[in-house]
């Protein structure tokens, strides 16, 4: 069981337990891994860019939200879906982490967001 419980991040109304999924857009992950890997490429070996202020640039891309609601509201065509079930406790959770960090899409979304926002990671 899930500790935390949003509303859909779509439609806002109440999801029934087990009957939510987490969904992110494929084609928008796609792009900003992308973006990650060149600019990680830039960086290699050198001084990260950063302002006068030690703050990253802003040409550092925005992570993709995983969405977290009604499989109609958030399971977009291009959408990749977990059901809720797969990840409703913290082990399932870590096996699917496993899973994903296999995509290459995975880095560009914020799937560390998403499991705190559930209540999946209790920080030590
Ligand atoms: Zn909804």
């Amino acid at each position: 069981m899930l500790r935390e419980r949003p509303p859909c991040d779509a439609c806002g109304g109440d999801v029934a337990p087990g009957r939510a999924v987490l969904s992110a857009n494929l084609h928008e992950a796609t792009e900003v891994a992308r973006q990650l890997n060149q600019l990680h490429k830039d960086w290699w070996g050198q001084e990260p860019k950063v302002t006068a202020a030690g703050e990253a640039l802003d040409s550092y891309p925005k992570l993709v939200p995983w969405l977290w609601g009604h499989p109609d509201c958030v399971g977009g065509e291009f959408s990749y879906v977990i059901a809720e079930e797969r990840i409703d406790t913290a082990a399932k959770a870590l096996g699917w982490t496993l899973r994903l960090m296999e995509k290459p899409w995975f880095r560009g979304t914020a799937w560390h967001y998403a499991m705190r926002r559930l209540g999946l990671v209790v920080e030590a």
